[in-house]
């Protein structure tokens, strides 16, 4: 049981704020019905942070019978962990649960609140927030006292954070990210940690369980080095070794060198496949946000009477899966938009279908053609 912390207002909501289900769901639109209670003051800062220190002396004296400093060391930098908030009803699956419904409305303030750290430490981290905000319609707000989407806290062992719009059904008092950075941290390092952990923010996942990656993971290698941070195989899989569902998630074609990808051994892969340490918004990164982040958008329904598959297209080099009955609004392009559907036309071979050019602003609807699972879009 999580107890309140810090002075605040406890947001109370019915299921609304849990069910987050569609990309265009408004960051506020559903919390109308919110009242702000006062809070009892949270308790102290002072007693967390003790008691996060007492916890992590335990679990290393407990690693290090196994391995050395550095190796603790060493990987408790380079991974992170994306959580998802377990005490709101989501289960442990939510954790592969991919970024559909995780987006903030485009145009979204998202307050941030620091709630220990130097200032100047702040101000690095805060930076990093902003530079997301270049290509995602997103503005990020520094507060210091009241209400905020995003608590940081400093001094943790490892990183990581809540994932999108999960932030906002995390309890007032609680961090929402923590970070393992000081004022001696170099400047790279603390703009690649900031720059990963407010991706998760923006509602992004692990590239590497994306559902197109396609690492060749050394399985047994991969549980051996995660024991190493105290991982079970069960916390590896959710964390590293699964992919995201495709109706969870919405995605591009694998990205590398996205700030989202951790590093990759050698050694932990099959026949040497490796990834570097990425510390900057690789293109896809920034085009990704801009286009999930915009407000042309257009919305599309699986609407195949009798098809109880899901469906999968491609709009604007980004993939996104309806389940049936289900209706997204997605980012368009505002010109030459071109669309196809992964079907399984007639002659029993899975292909796109594509050539459709649908128009920003307008509502469609894919539906079968006759009793066929010849899949098309038509004007909904
Ligand atoms: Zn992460």
């Amino acid at each position: 049981m999580i107890t309140p912390r810090f002075p605040a207002f406890i947001l109370l909501a019915g299921s609304s704020l849990l069910l987050f289900s569609a990309c265009d769901k408004a960051l506020f639109a559903e919390d109308s019905a919110e009242t702000e209670v006062a809070a009892d003051a949270c308790p102290s800062l002072t007693a967390h942070l003790a008691e996060m220190d007492a916890t992590r002396q335990e679990k290393n004296m407990r690693l290090l019978e196994y391995f050395s400093p550095a190796e603790i060391a060493d990987i408790q930098t380079n991974t992170c962990l994306s959580k998802a908030p377990l005490e709101t009803g989501h289960g442990l699956d939510e954790r592969a649960s991919g970024l559909k419904g995780r987006f903030w409305t485009p145009g979204a303030t998202i307050r941030v609140r620091f709630l220990n750290g130097s200032t100047t430490l702040q101000q690095k981290v805060f930076a990093c927030a902003q530079e997301w905000g270049n290509y995602a319609n997103v503005h990020f707000s520094k507060v210091t006292s009241g209400a905020s989407e995003v608590r940081i806290l400093f001094g943790e062992d490892g990183h990581w954070s809540y994932i999108g719009t999960d932030n906002s059904s995390i309890d007032a008092c609680d961090e929402t990210m923590g970070l393992q950075l000081t004022d001696q941290t170099s400047n790279t390092e603390i703009r690649r940690v900031a720059l990963h952990e407010f991706g998760h923010v923006l509602g992004l996942r692990h590239e590497h369980q994306q559902p197109l990656s396609s690492i060749p993971w050394k399985t047994s290698a991969v549980y051996a080095y995660y024991a190493q941070q105290d991982w079970t195989q069960e916390e590896v899989n959710q964390q590293v070794l699964n992919k995201n569902t495709t109706e969870s998630s919405q995605y591009t074609n694998f990205d590398a060198s996205s700030i989202m990808e951790y590093p990759v051994s050698a050694t932990l892969t099959t026949n040497g496949y490796s990834i570097g340490w990425n510390t900057q918004l690789s293109s896809a990164d920034k085009s990704f946000v801009s286009l999930m982040y915009s407000s042309n958008r257009m919305r599309i329904r699986h609407a195949a009477t009798g098809y109880n598959s899901n469906i999968t297209f491609l709009l604007a080099g980004i993939y996104h899966t309806l389940k049936p009955g289900e209706s997204l609004s997605v980012p368009a392009l505002t010109s030459a938009n071109a669309l196809a559907i992964w079907e399984q036309a007639t002659s029993g071979a899975w292909s796109w279908d594509d050539g459709y050019a649908p128009v920003y602003g307008k509502n469609y609807k894919i539906v079968r053609v006759g009793s066929t699972n010849d899949l098309t879009i038509q004007v909904d």
